[in-house]
């Protein structure tokens, strides 16, 4: 028999962790909370200072801020200020076997837009906090206390009618929290997934890719001329086991992350700089120094299961996020759905289970089956010089030809996540698109045999 369960007037919510799943979350909860009427008492955990340069304040990532949720964020009233803007991103330069092609905004635009987690790369310059964590939690923080601090434990009671302990704080100088409602937003630290684990109501966290970063300081006019405000994406795929590798432009700094299995680690990278597309984007002279910020999180692949049970509710990355994609936008819906459900339904195992997770499950892991098919049949093509050909020459036909605009629409949701992998996936099955891409294919097969392009 499972319980019901609801917050009353003065319930306090503990949220763990102040990346965007957790500002998301106080932020919708406590306006919800409002309109009907309910005063809840909301306290944030973290022990991040995203006003410190470098990984120490920052959550670890390429930094990109999608175009949907952009459009979130300006319906939520959050204007992102300028100097938090890094750049606006008008394309995709997209590197296959056979050559690389530029994917520009269908319609010109430049909505997307690429910040800095923390308070800028470690030994970077500048006044001021630019940080994209620290303007989200900002936002939020009316009506929202804010703790620095660590949480080190979670005491679920055996009796879920029992409120929730957390112990927090350094150790040696722990505190106990009383929560109605825990909210785990503690993207993938390992220590907490364990520990959620460990209280055996069925979590098993999600399963991650290595990945590591590293922020080359340039000039911004150069930056402008070689990459221009263009996200370059190779699907580097080396025996090692690295899957893709980008360079991501930002005021007076290029972002590379290089993602695959197992470590990554600063040789990746050295490797990928190497490339000549990569070279090519950097000064001729350009050596790598000691004194640059780079850092190697982990990224999901897979959802988790289970996030949730009695007074406790699993959100952002440590729950689910869209695969290799817009994680941020993840963080934002699964927050948004958890603040609906127990506010609107309750904090029973029951009421997350069918408000929140079946919520979930649908707009995200199951949309992910479709995003694996999608990468899949890239890699493929990715693989092979003959297909990435064919891939090219659909791509850069001429002006007004529908296979062509077909084909760059589909490439271009796919590196944006602007609409769901199921839609990408039944465009991309379009018979005509099938048939334009068979004929293609028979044209460079037949060509290559004829020995017009060259027959090795
Ligand atoms: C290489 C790489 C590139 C990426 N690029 C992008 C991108 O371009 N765009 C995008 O949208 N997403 C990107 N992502 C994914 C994105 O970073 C995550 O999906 C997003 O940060 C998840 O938000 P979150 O709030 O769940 O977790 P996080 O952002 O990780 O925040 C978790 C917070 O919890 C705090 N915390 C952890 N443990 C405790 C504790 N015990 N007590 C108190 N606080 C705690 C941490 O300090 C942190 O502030 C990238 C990820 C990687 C690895």
């Amino acid at each position: 028999m499972e319980n019901k369960l609801n917050l009353t007037n003065g319930s306090r919510i503990a949220v763990i962790g102040a990346g965007p799943a957790g500002s998301f979350f106080a932020m919708f909860c406590s306006q919800l909370a409002k309109h009907r009427g309910l005063e809840l008492s909301i306290t944030v955990f973290d022990w991040k200072d995203f006003s410190r340069r470098g990984p120490q304040g920052c959550n670890l990532c390429a930094g990109v801020i999608s175009e949907t949720l952009s459009k979130h964020l300006k319906a939520c009233g959050i204007v992102m200020p300028e100097g938090t803007v890094q750049r606006k991103i008008k394309g995709y330069y997209l590197q296959t076997k056979a050559g690389g092609f530029l994917l520009d905004h269908p319609r010109g635009e430049n909505k997307i837009t690429t910040v800095f987690r923390g308070n800028g790369p470690k030994f970077s310059g500048g006044g001021g906090n630019v940080s994209f964590d620290a303007f989200l939690l900002d936002h939020v923080r009316r009506g929202v206390q804010v703790v620095f601090r660590p949480v080190r434990e979670i005491i679920l009671a055996p009796d879920p009618r029992k409120t929730v302990r957390i112990i927090h704080g350094i150790k040696g100088q722990e505190s106990s929290f009383e929560a109605d409602l825990v909210v785990c937003a503690f993207g993938l630290n390992k220590v907490m997934m364990k520990k959620i684990r460990e209280l055996a109501f069925g979590y098993i966290p999600p399963r991650t890719l290595g990945a590591a970063c590293l922020e080359i300081p340039l000039d911004k006019r150069f930056i402008q001329r070689r990459l221009g405000n263009n996200i370059l994406i190779c699907n580097w795929r080396t025996q090692s086991g690295i899957r893709i590798a980008g360079m991501i432009p930002k005021k007076n700094y290029v972002t590379v992350n290089v993602i695959g299995r197992g470590h990554v680690g600063a040789e990746d990278i050295t490797r990928f700089l190497g490339l000549p597309v990569v070279r090519e984007r950097l000064p001729y002279d350009w050596k790598r120094s000691e004194n640059l910020c780079r850092c190697s999180p982990k990224i999901a692949t897979t959802a988790s299961k289970r996030p949730y049970a009695d007074r406790l509710v699993i959100i952002g990355d440590a729950s689910c996020s869209r695969y290799y994609k817009n994680g941020i936008e993840s963080a934002y819906f699964t927050a948004l759905q958890a603040a609906r459900t127990v506010v609107n339904r309750g904090i029973s195992a029951r009421d997350f289970r069918s408000g929140y997770y079946r919520q979930v499950k649908k707009k995200i892991i199951t949309d992910n089956l479709y995003g694996k098919m999608l990468f899949l049949i890239y890699n493929l093509v990715y693989e092979s010089s003959f297909f990435s050909e064919v891939l090219l020459r659909e791509v850069s036909r001429e002006e007004g030809f529908v296979g062509k605009k077909r084909m760059r629409e589909i490439l271009w949701n796919m590196y944006t996540g602007n609409i769901t992998y199921a839609r990408i996936f039944a465009r991309l099955v379009n018979p005509i698109l099938q048939w334009q891409l068979i004929v293609t294919t028979v044209k460079i097969a037949y060509a290559k045999i004829a020995g017009r392009i060259g027959v090795r």
